[in-house]
Formats: structure tokens, sequence, C-alpha cells
């Protein structure tokens, strides 16, 4: 059976002192050695960002991919090879506002992956503007009198989108990512798992502290996780109470098993074969 240490690369993390990623990253490694899943049986999108930096400090097969793409690589490496675990993982600023388009579409599509999102409300990597998902009236490098914006909502957009698993975390509880990352690897489609992580650096509003007070766990209240419109409410009333665990869940038919082609090699070779690749070069020329 692997360990955590079968992930883990010889590079030092260079994250700052404190940092949520540093208990983010060995939850997704415990999820990957519970399941059994070899480092070679799994591989991992990442985009631009601090977190995805962690590109460097796990030992298996990544794409450390450009801002906002780390989910078509990934759609794109599944329906290849459906054997794979396929998990993309990025930043809030990277998955919400630079990559928002392929995260509606990967939601629509349902293809059979899953989405770790690293979100503490920032872009911090180019050291604290506002991203997508900060407060409004949060005071950031990039909004000095307070952010105008409403913040982004990734668990109602996702539910609302098509995922069929919805869930979210915090870097303060590794036990309970843990467990929501390994359901969400388990799930048949796409599967959120919205992390909210805490950047001592740059975010002195939304701490430890200040998350801690407000985190309620959704299992608490009996909620049913296949009614999609209890779902979307729990997902909507973010204001002051902010939900951890599986938030919504469901089945339906992949984007890959839609894909007749896919389970059958010869037809792919048959199409690839039919392009005619010395005209469609000659557009070109
Ligand atoms: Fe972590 Fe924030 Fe430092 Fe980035 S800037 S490594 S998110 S603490």
């Amino acid at each position: 059976m692997p360990t955590q240490k079968d992930y883990t690369s010889s590079y030092k993390p260079t994250w700052c002192p404190g940092c949520g990623n540093y208990s983010i990253s060995p939850a997704t490694k415990k999820a990957f050695a519970d399941l059994g899943l070899e480092p070679h049986q799994i591989i991992m999108s990442f985009g631009i960002g601090c977190s995805s930096n962690g590109s460097n400090f796990y030992n298996l097969y990544s794409v450390h991919g450009i801002h906002g793409r780390a989910l078509p690589v990934a759609v794109g490496v599944k329906l290849a090879n459906q054997e794979l675990t396929v998990v993309a993982d990025s930043g809030d600023g990277d998955a919400y506002g630079e990559g928002l388009s392929h995260f509606i579409s990967t939601a629509r599509s349902d293809v059979n992956i899953t989405y770790i999102v690293h979100d503490n409300h920032l872009y911090s990597l180019t050291k604290g503007q506002m991203s997508p998902t900060s407060l409004k009236g949060m005071k950031t490098k990039s909004t000095p009198f307070g952010s105008l914006n409403e913040s982004f909502n990734p668990l109602a957009t996702a539910i609302i989108s098509g995922a069929t698993f919805v869930a979210q975390g915090f870097s303060g509880d590794i036990p309970q990512m843990t467990e929501l990352i390994k359901q969400a690897i388990q799930h048949k489609g796409f599967a959120l798992v919205n992390i909210l992580q805490i950047c001592p650096s740059f975010n002195k509003v939304n701490t430890f502290d200040w998350y801690k007070k407000r985190i309620y766990n959704v299992d608490d209240n009996a909620h049913n996780t296949a009614d999609k419109e209890a779902a979307l409410k729990v997902a909507l009333h973010t204001n002051e109470k902010l939900p951890v665990g599986v938030i919504y869940q469901t089945e339906k038919l992949t984007f890959g098993e839609q894909l007749p082609q896919i389970e059958d090699e010869t037809l792919v070779r048959q199409s690839i074969d039919n392009i005619d690749i010395s005209e469609s070069l000659k557009a070109y020329m």
C-alpha cells in the first residue's frame, strides 16, 4: 500500500509559514494513500498560483499549466485515458477568475474528474489583489477603499451548472478535507472540493479564528445531499455562516460515458486516419 511519502517529491515547499496549503497538500496525499492509488495511476493538473506551485512538491505525473487552464488539461487527459485518476488543483483566482468559463463548461459536461480549489479569497502569488471570492468591502492591494463587487459563489455556481458532487472544506481541518477529497475521487462525475484556505501573509480578514466562528458542518443539520433545491439553499446562504461537508451529490451519465467512440478504440483510430492532414495544413500555407 502506498503511503503519503510516495507522493512527496524531494523539493521543499516554498509556501509562507502558516499557509493553508501545508494542510491541503497532506490531506490530498492521505486521500490518495487511503484509496490505495499508486502514484503512476494519478495525474494532477495545476494552474498558476501559490497552490499550483504544489506541482513541484508532488511525486506523480503532473502538469503545471497556465493561468486558469487546469481544467482543460485535466479534461483532455481523462477523455484520452479513462483509467487514470485525474485531479485538477488551483486557487480561487485561477479557478473562478481566469478559468471561470472552463469551470462552468466542465461542470456542465460532468467530466469524471476532481477539482480541488484552494480558496483564500485573494490573488496571493501576486501579493494580495482582490479575487472573485473576496468579500464585498474587503480592502486589498487592488481595492484600497474596499471591493465594490459581490463575492462569487462557487458552490451555487457549480450546482446550477451541472456538477454532480459539490463539497466545501476548511484548511484547518485535515481529517475532514481528506474524507471530502476521497469521496470526490470516488464519485463518478465532476467533483468540486472548494477549500476555505487561510493565507496569513495577505488575508488578515478571513483568518483561522474568523472561519472557526462561522463554519458549520452540513451533516449536523441532517442535510439531504441529493436534494438539489436544499443544496442550493445551503450554498446560497453563506453571508454569515459557511457550510462545510458534502453539499450536493447526484449521479448521471458522465461526458465520457456518452462518447461511445472512447469505448471503441477502432472508431477513434478510423476517425484519425480519415482526417486529411495535408488538406488541413494547406489552409495555413
Ligand atoms: Fe500561502 Fe498566502 Fe503565502 Fe501564498 S502568500 S504561500 S497563499 S500564505
